[in-house]
């Protein structure tokens, strides 16, 4: 994957990553940085220049979708792989190709777990989208490769639970491992250790409900952040969790600064955040450090709905007392698999 961003900087925001083997038309320059037709930027050591000044613009005809053990399948046969942007919203997913015309003949849909009905628009001259109208009002995931110049666009079905959550795969990662310690306790603890602790608990409470649950790292070794997203990827879970234990921001204030927070990105993950958030401030009685949008390696993932908790800050002496409790680290993991239990159950259901 290729990434985009809304100008030419690291510090400008990423939009939807581009596939493998995407073709554009280079429309300006800055440093090493190219922007292509529809506005996005790239980094020109991602790109290959090819010879001939012909703009691509890519023809497509007919849409087919086929289920599949994770989902279903959305096959759009393009003549050029262009560029792409997805966007969740409510009850819908929209597909943008930049640089494609419609010859639309056929779209192909049967009658699908999770699709309503497939829209398409002509939006301008170079702008095609595809709306997707979903039957569940929650989304549970995508993933799209080109295949050749073919879009391969996979929808997440919900899982089917058989008793409490039989049925459901989640990924648990610990953050931090091996060289990387993460934040720091008064006495030095390190953030690494008591992540893979909690990961480990967390996993027998989700394991004891049915679920079955796999570890990024179940050791105490070095994990990069790109292993980490590419395991999620292969995996392919219902719901991603990283476990963190926060460091102090910049300007805060070790005894003053506390409690729970929850990282997303994608909208779909946003329910879950909140979700984690009020049922572990209110049940554990801990502190509201807050729900945040972060642009986060391990909240991109977009095939699951995937959230990064910041269960405490280690600094501070009250709230490290806490995380170093055993009972108190029972009473969380078991916490956050009851969440996550209500969470599921509620939001599976086809209305
Ligand atoms: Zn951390």
């Amino acid at each position: 994957m290729g990434v985009a961003r809304t100008g030419p900087s690291t510090n400008h925001s990423r939009l939807t990553p581009l596939p493998r083997g995407t073709r554009a038309t280079v429309t300006g320059r800055e440093g090493d940085w190219l922007r292509l037709e529809y506005g996005a930027w790239i980094n020109g050591a991602e790109t290959r220049s090819l010879p001939g000044a012909v703009p691509p613009r890519a023809r497509i005809r007919s849409v087919s979708g086929r289920p599949g053990p994770h989902g279903i399948e959305m096959a759009f046969p393009l003549t050029v792989p262009v560029p792409v942007t997805i966007a969740q919203e409510d009850e819908r997913l929209i597909l943008t190709l930049h640089g494609a015309i419609a010859e639309t003949d056929t779209i192909r849909l049967d009658d699908d777990p999770l699709i309503r009905r497939l829209d398409w628009q002509q939006v301008n001259p170079h702008t095609l989208t595809y709306t997707f109208h979903l039957k569940t009002p929650h989304q549970w995931g995508y993933d799209f490769r080109y295949d050749g110049s073919t879009l391969r666009l996979l929808l997440r079905y919900p899982p089917e639970l058989r008793g409490e959550l039989n049925g459901l795969r989640v990924v648990l990662d610990p953050g931090h491992g091996g060289a990387e310690l993460g934040a720091r306790g008064p006495n030095g603890f390190p953030e690494k250790e008591i992540n893979l602790i909690l990961s480990r608990k967390l996993r027998r409470e989700l394991e004891q409900r049915g679920a079955q649950v796999y570890l990024t790292r179940d050791q105490d070794v070095d994990l990069g952040l790109r292993e980490r997203m590419d395991f999620i990827a292969e995996v392919k879970p219902h719901v991603a969790l990283s476990v963190h234990y926060n460091a102090l921001p910049d300007s805060g204030n070790a005894e003053e600064t506390a409690g729970i927070g929850m990282f997303w990105y994608h909208p779909q993950a946003h329910d879950l955040a909140v979700f984690l958030q009020d049922y572990l401030v209110t049940s554990l009685d801990r502190p509201h450090y807050g729900v945040f949008w972060n642009n986060l390696a391990l909240t991109r993932p977009h095939a699951a709905p995937t959230v990064l908790m910041e269960l405490g800050f280690m600094i501070n002496p009250w709230e490290f007392e806490w995380i170093m409790d055993e009972a108190a680290q029972d009473q969380l993991a078991g916490a956050i698999a009851s969440a996550l239990t209500q969470w599921v159950q509620s939001r599976q259901a086809v209305p």
